[in-house]
């Protein structure tokens, strides 16, 4: 145990090793000697695909580990610890107010709760009921916005109003409109980029609130939309930012974030106590905004780079096959590789990769959809950002073996 551990310690603490055995690579031991995931029998995996939630996102800087760990052996006045780590996000990220949230779908909630409530203790109660209230009760969005995270819009009792050009937004808004609702990632499918979007609710008076929970890699981005005005903004603490993964940013107007903590954990009768934010993820995410910042992005980026290459260029050694490397636009903008070839010429679907990779060893996850079984080309994602020094090499290896048996 102890060699082993000695070992890993080494290995982590070198910045680049290829070459290694990627099963040591995923596996650990705690201090107290238990491999908790193997008593469990749940199997650790590379992560070549990304930061999925339900493949537990990213992992937490070390300095964040530290911090909860710290934060333990303590008992502290919550709230005090609530406004001191916003008071800090929100000098870091240059915007009036910050809170800690139980994920940036719990932001959502909390921040158009305090849109529709402001600090009315009545409202605060009764909410998500809204009829008869004087409540606000609509939130306009671009049609092409909509999205599965709307739903945590919608806890708020709110109705969606879809509009399409500005002319509609304009024509939509009355004194029943709580909010204006700005998906970043879905900037280029709508009419109204963010900035325009910002604009009207300056005009109109009425708050604007961006979903960027995905758009950080680049680091700008967790200060642009507020200087483009935008009220409120969350982002996803267990995604780019490498926080706990339970947890979640809302910054923007101090009034608003004052009325979002009304609305939040701890007090009891609010739409936002089942939403705690214990004090380790509060310190621990304040840490994560820390090391957010102060991480080299450029290296990062070189060596993201050379990794997404190394798969590329390992199975396009394969005849029929085809791999390009590409950055989406604004959600997860970081180097990834598209595979693609004919069935035709190779006798194996997306799937059956997918299912290879993950049962093998040491077992690879690789980005979630992928074509259907019935298309003459097939195409797999490989995201390379969360993979660990050394593994892209055993991905690289693992990914042409499994195509070369077919
Ligand atoms: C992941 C995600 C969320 C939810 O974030 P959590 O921190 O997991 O709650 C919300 N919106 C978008 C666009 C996301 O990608």
């Amino acid at each position: 145990m102890t060699n082993r551990r000695n070992f890993l310690h080494t290995m982590s603490s070198l910045p680049l090793v290829s070459g290694l055995v990627a099963s040591e690579v995923v596996e650990a031991v705690a201090p107290t000697g238990r491999d908790y995931f193997k008593e469990l029998g749940v199997r650790p995996f590379i992560n070549a695909a990304g930061t999925f939630t339900a493949l537990t996102a990213s992992l937490m800087w070390p300095e964040v580990v530290a911090a909860i760990n710290y934060a333990s052996k303590m008992f502290v006045p919550l709230n005090d610890l609530h406004d001191a780590v916003g008071k800090r996000v929100a000098e870091l990220v240059g915007s009036e107010g910050a809170m800690i949230t139980s994920g940036a779908a719990a932001a959502l909630t909390l921040g158009t709760a305090a849109c529709i409530t402001g600090k009315n203790a009545d409202w605060i109660r009764r909410i998500p009921d809204l009829a008869g209230t004087g409540m606000k009760s609509e939130v306009i969005i671009q049609k092409s916005h909509r999205y599965g995270y709307d739903h945590a819009v919608r806890n708020c009792g709110i109705k969606m109003i879809e509009v399409e050009t500005v002319e509609e937004l304009e024509r939509a808004i009355s004194e029943r409109t709580a909010t204006l609702h700005f998906f970043c990632d879905a900037e280029p499918r709508g009419q109204i980029t963010a900035e325009q979007f910002a604009a009207l609710g300056k005009k109109h008076n009425i708050p604007t609130f961006a979903d960027g929970a995905d758009v950080l890699p680049p680091t700008e981005n967790l200060s642009k939309y507020i200087k483009q005005g935008f009220s409120l903004v969350t982002f996803s603490g267990g995604k780019g930012l490498r926080g706990p993964q339970s947890a979640g940013l809302l910054i923007g107007r101090k009034d608003l974030i004052e009325a979002a903590r009304m609305n939040a954990s701890p007090n009891g009768d609010t739409i936002g106590r089942g939403m705690k934010v214990n004090k380790e993820e509060m310190v621990g995410m304040m840490v994560a905004v820390e090391m957010y910042l102060k991480r080299d992005d450029k290296a990062e980026w070189k060596e993201w780079e050379r990794r997404a290459k190394v798969i590329a260029d390992c199975v396009a050694a394969v005849p029929t096959i085809k791999s390009e490397i590409f950055v989406p636009p604004i959600a997860n903008h970081v180097p990834t590789v598209r595979i693609k070839w004919d069935k035709a010429t190779l006798n194996l679907t997306a799937e059956q990769v997918r299912k290879l990779l993950r049962e093998g060893k040491p077992a690879i996850e690789i980005a979630p959809s992928s074509s259907p079984a019935r298309n003459a080309t097939q195409e797999i994602g490989v995201g390379v950002w969360q993979m660990q020094p050394g593994e892209v090499e055993v991905v690289a290896k693992r990914m042409k073996d499994v195509i070369k048996k077919a």
